[in-house]
């Protein structure tokens, strides 16, 4: 019996001793300052012992900070808390797209995927609720969340080995073309979705560590994977893009907080350097981002200010040259011009519609950073401190969006037009679409995207809201633009009359010029011209928001009959012969949600070279019964004199618009 109980004794020893993860310690570098207890245990072949110090400096720890995470002020919002409490069921907040949140299994299956979309694959593994439980854990001040996440954490490890495959690889993920632990390994592995576990590790460390759950054993075991990720995103960046930018502020992170790797100082210098690298080439002089989507737009301003504060937080801003800050400003400024009174921006290419609260939230983040930018504050306060912009009006050359603009509250009139060079990834084939805000509501939503890439199905949808031809412009027999390269022949932002004139050759045999012209600050005059040797149907589409729209085809106009105070009558003047007819017409806000609205083109033959023109006057009003009857007409030929001349009458009152490339 003695034996017996000495046996198992020796084995529960053995088994403590193993649960030691010692591949440990030759990461580290046992020199950093603090961790000489560590080092000299470690000699003595002291192991556990030697973790168990280890532990102990990490409790103590408190010369880095975490900017994120202040546990003096710690919160936890109602979301987060049913997050973190359905997570202890194994159903796990994967993707707001995908509601209610699905269930894994008992024995989790971290290969389920219940619809083929890449998103719900690949976000599984961005393991969104842990940090939710962790808050949960501090708030709640209930063990079980920190019992939880560690066998969680520890059964992903155990279920998604790392082996090699190509870094494009990667990208290519889709069902059923490779063996199930390859395809598993694009998903759980895919560098963008190792940094953002890089990033939120180190909440979760932070949450958890206090508590008895967080032992020795389970130190040495996370620091172990911990190195693993980061080595895995140095190895493999992205090539280019948000992604990369992502990866590069999240090694910094992880090389700034865990400066006991030995690796750690490279880590940080990688981050630093793509970062200062990068913003030269993704962000364009006039402030926008090179994927000309106003949501990624936001999202790389946030990553820049979130390299800032860790900086900032542990004392090396100076790593980050002036330059750096300046572009960054100069995003927010780009980025204020491009939104509406409400906040948000438009949902031009992959955007989504944002929260007030979100956005504000990053304006108060903003402003600290930016104490004499007035027009942050004036944002970050709601108009309580600070000034408004100077302008109204406001193009971005380069990046090819521009905004009309008569005031900044909420009654204002603003359109913005999108109209610029080749965008990259995240970019749809749009160029000349608009979207136009009165009032209150945005009257011509862009159609957003719905979905980002999958299965067949997956990807009939996400191919739907990116046609051309669910856009506020103009295609050759409803194909989608063949290039988008579009270019600004003029651009005028001041007085009562405000022009813009842009240029894309978007055919082969076809380009598109469209005028703009803000009369009066109060309603558009938009001419289109179809010019080139290209046969065929040019189809003119508008889109509108959600409600009554009277559809009158003999005389080519709309007039919405909405709830409200927010309408619009948008009349086209078109060839002889050119038909109005209704089409399929969506929007998209939010992942995997759409709303109906009326969608129309004006569509008319193109037979030979001659030069197609329509005039499509838009007037947004408070009631659309105020609206005056207004005609319009080409005078003068563009191609001829260089000189495009058109005139408008309102209510009987002839007006001229002119202008001379
Ligand atoms: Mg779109």
């Amino acid at each position: 019996m003695k034996h017996v109980i000495l046996l198992v004794a020796c084995l529960c020893l053995q088994l403590k001793t193993q649960a030691i993860n010692k591949d440990i310690f030759p990461l580290l570098n046992l020199d950093y300052p603090g961790l000489e207890q560590v080092k000299t245990l470690h000699k003595a072949g002291k192991e556990d012992e030697a973790a168990q110090a280890l532990l102990v400096y990490y409790l103590q720890r408190t010369d880095i900070i975490n900017p994120v995470i202040n546990l003096k002020t710690l919160t936890i919002s109602e979301r987060e808390q049913k997050w973190a409490d359905e997570a202890l069921e194994h159903t796990f907040y994967v993707h707001d797209g995908y509601q209610p949140s699905f269930n894994y299994g008992k024995d989790i299956n971290w290969q389920y995927w219940p619809v083929k979309d890449n998103e719900l694959r690949w976000q599984l593994h961005r393991h969104k609720w842990f940090t939710p439980m962790g808050k949960a854990y501090r708030t709640r001040k209930n063990e079980k969340y920190a019992r939880e996440w560690v066998e969680q954490y520890m059964d992903w490890i155990r279920k998604n080995p790392l082996t090699n495959i190509d870094r494009e690889e990667y990208e290519l993920a889709s069902a059923g073309e490779v063996k199930k632990d390859v395809e598993n390994v694009r998903f759980a592995w895919r560098p963008l979705e190792t940094s953002h576990r890089l990033q939120d590790q180190i909440n979760q460390f932070t949450l958890f560590l206090n508590s008895p759950s967080f032992t020795k054993d389970f130190l040495t075991e996370f620091l172990v994977n911990y190195h693993k990720h980061a080595t895995h995103v140095l190895n493999n960046y992205s090539a280019e893009g948000n992604h990369l930018l992502f990866e590069a502020q999240r090694m910094l992170y992880a090389g700034a907080f865990f400066p006991e790797f030995k690796e750690a100082a490279a880590w940080r210098k990688s981050g630093i350097d793509i970062l200062n690298r990068e913003i030269k080439k993704q962000v364009f002089e006039d402030g926008g981002h090179f994927e000309l989507d106003p949501h990624y737009h936001l999202a790389c301003i946030e990553i820049f200010h979130k390299a800032l504060l860790m900086a900032d937080a542990n004392g090396f801003r100076q790593e980050f040259p002036q330059s750096f800050i300046d572009t960054v400003e100069r995003m927010i400024v780009f980025y204020m011009n491009i939104s509406y009174p409400d906040y948000l921006n438009p949902c031009f290419s992959d955007s989504k519609r944002d929260s007030r609260h979100h956005v504000l939230m990053h304006y108060n983040l903003w402003t600290k950073l930016y104490p004499a930018n007035e027009q942050i504050r004036y944002y970050a306060t709601e108009g309580k401190e600070g000034r408004l912009p100077e302008n109204l009006s406001k193009g971005f050359l380069t990046t090819g969006f521009f905004t009309f603009r008569n005031g900044w509250k909420q009654d204002a009139t603003v359109m913005v037009i999108k109209a610029g060079p080749k965008g990259e990834w995240h970019c749809q084939p749009d160029n000349g679409t608009f979207e136009l805000w009165f009032n209150g509501r945005n009257l011509f939503p862009d159609s957003g995207s719905y979905v980002y890439a999958g299965d067949d199905e997956v990807m009939k949808l996400r191919n739907w809201f990116r046609r051309t031809a669910v856009h506020n412009t103009l295609t050759l027999n409803n194909k989608n633009l063949e290039t988008t390269e579009s270019v600004t022949r003029l651009w005028n932002p001041d007085g009562d009359v405000q022009i813009l004139v842009t240029e894309n050759p978007s055919y082969r045999g076809l380009t598109h010029r469209r005028s703009v012209f803000f009369v009066n600050q109060t309603y558009f005059v938009i001419a289109d011209e179809a010019i080139g040797t290209a046969t065929g149907k040019i189809n003119l589409h508008f889109q509108l928001c959600d409600g009554d729209v009277n559809i009158d085809p003999k005389n080519l106009s709309l007039t919405s009959h909405f709830k409200g105070e927010s309408q619009v009558k948008l009349q086209c003047f078109a060839p002889q012969n050119t038909l109005l007819e209704k089409e399929e017409g969506w929007y998209s806000i939010a992942y995997r949600q759409r709303q109906e609205r009326t969608a129309v083109a004006f569509n008319t033959d193109k037979k030979d070279k001659a030069t197609i023109r329509f005039i499509t006057v838009i007037y947004p009003a408070t009631d659309s019964k105020a609206i005056p009857r207004i005609s319009a007409r080409f005078k003068g030929r563009a191609e001829e004199s260089g000189k495009t001349t058109i005139e408008v009458t309102v209510d009987g009152k002839t007006q001229i618009l002119e202008y001379q490339l």
